[in-house]
């Protein structure tokens, strides 16, 4: 926890200087609000009792309290503008750390998480924590100089009237429906959540619903949801309106109590008109901070609600990471040897992999076949240490995985995952993501290589065509060409093509094919697929079966055998 509290003030150290600043701003501020009454008091009180009134004192006074109110606005300015700045820059440097963070973290991380979860850490949690970072202090410093300023002055006129003037149940008053209003935003807040909620699940998915004309469905989810949102919204207002509303009211009384006694004190003599006047300048004094600490309690809360959750993610250690001695890969060959690997996705989980051994030689083209689920895509991916295997090592070139450079390791291998995404902006810059400095040429190179350049230059932007964002824009089969494109580019010793041509027409696949022949040149590849008709021309085939390779040969030497592959090369036959 002390760790904690150290880490949260470091983020103050950068901005040192900007930080006094706005407090020194904040203090002076405060201070000149103190001095306005007691300058009325003054001029009431004293010089306009005397026997021959001094007008140059009250025109020098007049100036006076004109040059304070430059110097206030100055302060307010500052605290209004730089305060926030310094709050907008510790934001970035905190939200910085948080994204730096998130490329760090492991697959096993994201498999665990929601993205929008993720998003709003980065986003409102931070916003709410950098609120409190500059408010936070700003506003103590300055409820604190108001009410105990106006305090101490008060009692210095009169402590009798100073109690009358304070109405101590105000407080509970102010602390019971605030604390109230609180819980009921809150609850606002998880209902808009809700909403939003269904709102990206029912866009996300909206061709489902339609396809399954289950809008009324939809619409009738909502409206319920809706509904919980009004009543959530009627019980916050509630609160708010009791709030508002007494507070106002306590102010009046304020002002009516301190009439009333301040009179009858006159009568007595304990106090005289200009006093009064000083009361009642004073009253805003001492309610403004019972406003503001309420408030920053508030923003203390929800600001370290924001930083907990920052450290959450932050204090995860990710759980793949680079030795110390880690090596840099030089001029690979592309042999690939899996050495009494298991592999399991989590403690809890069966192994999904189980003694997998297999030496593949540089230039190999070695296809994973077997039903879904059966772990082709989990052995692909501890290639490039995606996950550790839980037993046994994995090697390239002979040296184990665990100890290169991830970097160096992830560049030497390109890989078209199953799912493939494309990242919103043109098919160019796409295709170049696989290697950020190559020319148009290379990724034009690369296109043809992935048979994906006849369709791209079909379309009416060629490369420069925008993809959106879902990739709705383009088929299957087109998105998985320019995954191999993006893959191909930057020609890595290992190629891993995860049922990459399965959305792609038999037609193309074929094209592909034959293209697939200075594709696979010089490269360990390794492909999953679907049609088992593609896998034909493979060095090896590996069937898989309960996380083992139940049968390993060529097409023809499996064929022969009459087990698990002819199965499934004749099943799928007769299924076609
Ligand atoms: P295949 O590619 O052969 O269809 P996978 O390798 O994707 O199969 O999956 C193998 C097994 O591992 C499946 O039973 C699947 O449920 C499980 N699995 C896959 N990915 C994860 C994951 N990220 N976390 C936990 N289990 C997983
Ligand atoms: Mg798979």
């Amino acid at each position: 926890m002390k760790g904690r509290w150290k880490k949260f003030l470091s983020y103050y150290t950068n901005y040192k200087v900007l930080f006094f600043k706005d407090m020194f701003c904040a203090m002076i501020s405060a201070a000149i609000t103190l001095v306005y009454p007691m300058l009325t008091r003054y001029i009431t009180g004293t010089i306009l009792n005397q026997p021959k009134i001094d007008y140059s004192k009250i025109y020098l006074l007049g100036l006076f309290m004109l040059c304070l109110i430059v110097v206030e606005y100055f302060c307010n300015y500052f605290i209004g503008y730089l305060g926030h700045v310094m709050g907008v820059y510790m934001e970035r440097d905190l939200r910085n750390e948080l994204f730096s963070h998130y490329q760090k973290l492991s697959f096993r991380f994201y498999d665990e998480q929601n993205t929008g979860q993720l998003m709003s850490r980065l986003t409102n949690d931070l916003f709410s924590l950098t609120e409190l970072y500059h408010h936070g202090p700003e506003d103590i410093v300055i409820s604190i100089i108001k009410f105990i300023g106006a305090f101490i002055l008060l009692s210095y006129i009169n402590v009798k009237l100073t109690l009358i003037a304070i109405l101590p149940f105000m407080f509970l008053f102010a602390w019971y429906y605030n604390k109230k209003m609180k819980k009921a935003f809150k609850r606002n807040k998880e209902r808009i959540g809700d909403i939003n909620e269904r709102i990206e699940d029912n866009l996300s998915g909206i061709r489902v619903v339609k396809s399954f004309a289950n809008e009324d469905q939809e619409l009738e989810r909502f409206d319920k949801q809706n509904g919980h949102y009004v009543s959530a919204k009627k019980n916050s207002y509630y609160y708010m309106g009791r709030y508002n509303a007494g507070l106002t009211s306590f102010t009046s009384l304020i002002t009516v109590s301190v009439i009333f006694f301040g009179t009858l004190f006159i009568s007595y003599g304990s106090i005289n008109v200009a006093d009064l006047i000083a009361f009642l300048l004073y009253v805003t004094n001492l309610i403004d901070p019972v406003k503001k600490l309420l408030n920053f309690t508030e923003q203390f809360q929800e600001g370290v609600t924001g930083f907990e959750r920052f450290m959450e993610i932050l204090e995860i250690e990710p759980d793949i990471q680079d030795t110390k001695n880690a090596v840099v890969l030089q001029h690979v060959e592309g042999n690939v040897m899996f050495d009494h690997v298991s592999f399991r996705y989590n403690e809890q989980t069966p192994y999904v992999l189980n003694n997998i051994n297999l030496d593949v030689k540089p230039g190999e083209y070695i296809a994973f076949v077997g039903s879904s689920g059966v772990g082709k895509t989990t052995i692909c991916s501890l290639i490039p240490r995606f996950y550790e295997a839980t037993k046994g090592n994995v090697l390239i070139d002979g040296i184990n995985v665990k100890e290169i450079k991830q970097q160096s390791l992830r560049e030497n291998i390109g890989i078209v995952q199953q799912d493939v995404y494309l990242f919103t902006g043109t098919i160019m810059d796409n295709i170049r993501y696989g290697k950020l400095d190559a020319s148009d040429e290379e990724v034009i190179e690369a296109a043809k290589l992935a048979n994906a350049d006849s369709f791209i230059r079909r379309l009416p932007n060629g490369y420069q065509t925008m993809l959106s964002s879902d990739g709705t824009n383009l088929s299957q089969g087109q998105r998985q060409l320019l995954a191999i494109a993006r893959a191909a580019i930057c020609n890595p010793p290992v190629l891993i093509l995860d049922e990459a041509t399965s959305s792609i027409d038999t037609r193309t696949e074929k094209l592909i094919e034959k293209g697939m022949d200075r594709l696979m040149e010089n490269r360990t590849v390794f492909v999953i697929a679907h049609r088992l008709s593609t896998v034909r021309n493979s060095d090896a085939i590996m069937v898989l079966d309960h996380g083992q390779i139940i049968e390993r040969g060529s097409h023809d030497e499996l064929l022969e055998k009459k087990g698990r592959y002819y199965q499934l090369y004749t099943g799928q036959f007769e299924l076609d």
